[in-house]
């Protein structure tokens, strides 16, 4: 664990953080807390001698809260927005919405092979709340998008922002479900930005504290790109079946399996939501055209 300010530990998840990890934060004041839980067996085992108090959940993906069961005796606290997707595996799968595009045995052969658990949610909260753990309180920055109730935490003292899932990678933004808005996402990076962060600490990238504003930019611009492809690809109406096999949110070198695939679908119909929403294009049988 690396000591980031007097009270904050970065919790560094194995394999770079690939899925099914995350990294973590401890806050270990009057109050011990873990922000996130995926962190890995070993992480997992050393935290379990502190105790850990509180869990707060950033949101409910399965990558975030997938060691919460591990700390039976934790308090665990996340989004009202984002809580009962959590709580249950049938609303976590609503959430995702595998029934969209036949993928409901996906989604159910996705929360076997990662062995989820639901966990229960003892505090919900809600944005501008400041959560008083001692001499750290860390701001809710409620940044929906990725999830609904996706939050950030900002601890004002140190300029530390724990931007979870705007997680500042190569690959961009993930809205490749039912619950995410492209829309909200691009609002969310941007108050991100604005709140001009000293330290970013991100779920699937750590600790970064170089060139923040230009990276939070391109970030967000993966978005564009991903939907010019698109728009360039509607010259010929399309299916959202069509556009997937075109791999354009996540690339040709991945080999899609039936899981990407169907995430692929999902990202292809968020970007046409968007364009339908922004009368760019329309659809017409499951044809989408641009107008
Ligand atoms: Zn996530």
């Amino acid at each position: 664990m690396v000591k980031i300010t007097d009270n904050i530990y970065f919790v560094e998840a194995p394999n770079k953080a690939r899925f099914p990890y995350c990294h973590c934060l401890l806050i270990a004041d009057q109050r011990r807390v873990l922000m996130d839980s995926a962190c890995g067996d070993e992480n997992i085992r050393e935290l379990l001698q502190i105790p850990i108090d509180i869990i707060v959940n950033t949101h409910f993906h399965e990558d975030h809260i997938l060691g919460n069961y591990r700390f039976p005796d934790a308090q665990v606290w996340m989004h009202t927005l984002d809580a009962p997707g959590a709580r249950t595996l049938p609303r976590f799968l609503e959430y995702y919405g595998f029934s969209d595009f036949g993928g409901d045995a996906i989604g159910q052969d996705f929360i076997t092979g990662i062995d989820l658990h639901a966990t229960p949610v003892h505090r919900e909260f809600e944005d501008g709340e400041i959560l008083d753990f001692g001499r750290t309180r860390m701001q809710v920055i409620h940044t929906p998008g990725h999830t609904p109730g996706h939050c950030a935490f900002y601890e004002e003292e140190s300029g530390l922002l724990f931007t979870a899932d705007i997680d500042l990678s190569s690959f961009g933004p993930w809205y490749s479900h039912r619950c995410s808005d492209i829309d909200d996402f691009i609002v969310s990076i941007r108050r991100c930005a604005e709140l001009d962060p000293r330290i970013v600490v991100s779920c699937h990238k750590g600790i970064i504290t170089d060139d923040l504003p230009r990276r939070f930019q391109a970030y967000e611009e993966v978005i564009y790109r991903r939907e010019e492809e698109i728009i360039k690809a509607l010259a010929v109406p399309s299916t959202v079946e069509e556009l997937a096999l075109q791999q354009i949110i996540y690339g040709t070198q991945n080999t899609l399996n039936d899981l990407l695939l169907w995430m692929e679908k999902m990202g292809v119909h968020q970007h046409l939501k968007r364009l339908v929403k922004h009368n760019r294009a329309a659809q017409e049988e499951g044809h989408y055209y641009l107008i």
